[in-house]
């Protein structure tokens, strides 16, 4: 009896530490990191940015087998699974507490080893990069997003537009995935895909959770490269 109402204390104080938002997410911790109880740590932006495990799986079999730059990695959900089905990963993120976070994560998938943590701005470190796969998972813009009938990739992705984003992942390599809001404008994605030439083939998933539409990943691929 003792144990667990110790238990259920501990947990509340972890809830209050976080504001009133974090707690639907918290809820949802399974979701996020089905180990979550070995010791996983997410900052306040990582209960709201990181990707749910069982979508972070299905996009790492969707890009198994070559290298995968992951270029917004927060806490390492993507990079924890795509470690498990790529040969290597490089995982980039401009917040030294993220990148420490998600070495944490990955160790305790027992990960670590096929990841290359890098600390930095993936605009900056882009041109020395390449690689098969380039996922990005780039910040939406926090929580607002959802606000909106249609999320725009020009004016509300951070901290550069779509545009930007897709030509600079497109010197990296011939295949980009982006993890995008659900609302995301589906003609812009076609914008980018008609942006090169010849035009990249695309194709549009819809990620449901618990029957919920959570969010939409576009993959791009250069069609020159196919045998
Ligand atoms: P959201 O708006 O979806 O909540 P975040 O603001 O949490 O997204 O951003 C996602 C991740 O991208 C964060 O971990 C953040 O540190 C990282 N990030 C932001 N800008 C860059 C950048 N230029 N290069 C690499 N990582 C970045």
């Amino acid at each position: 009896m003792k144990v667990l109402d110790l238990g259920l204390e501990l947990k509340l104080q972890e809830v209050v530490q976080f504001s009133a938002d974090i707690g639907k997410y918290w809820y949802q911790r399974y979701l996020l990191f089905s180990r979550y109880d070995n010791g996983i740590k997410m900052d306040e932006e990582g209960w709201f940015s990181v990707t749910p495990e069982s979508i972070a799986r299905h996009h790492a079999v969707r890009c198994s087998g070559g290298l995968i730059v992951d270029c917004f990695t927060g806490v390492g959900g993507n990079a924890i699974q795509f470690a498990q089905k790529s040969k290597h990963v490089i995982a980039i993120d401009i917040d030294p507490k993220k990148i420490e976070y998600a070495q944490h994560n990955a160790a305790i998938y027992g990960v670590n080893d096929q990841i290359d943590f890098i600390k930095g701005d993936f605009f900056v470190l882009a041109p020395k990069l390449k690689a098969d796969t380039v996922f990005l998972s780039p910040p939406w813009g926090g929580p607002d997003y959802a606000k909106v009938e249609k999320y725009d990739m020009k004016t509300m992705l951070q901290p550069h537009d779509g545009y930007l984003l897709f030509h600079t992942a497109r010197e990296i390599a011939s295949r980009i995935v982006m993890f995008l809001p659900r609302n995301v404008d589906l003609n812009q994605l076609a914008e980018l895909s008609l942006s090169v030439s010849p035009p990249w083939s695309l194709e549009v998933e819809k990620n449901f959770l618990n029957g919920k539409l959570k969010a939409i990943t576009a993959y791009f691929d250069d069609t020159t490269m196919k045998g």
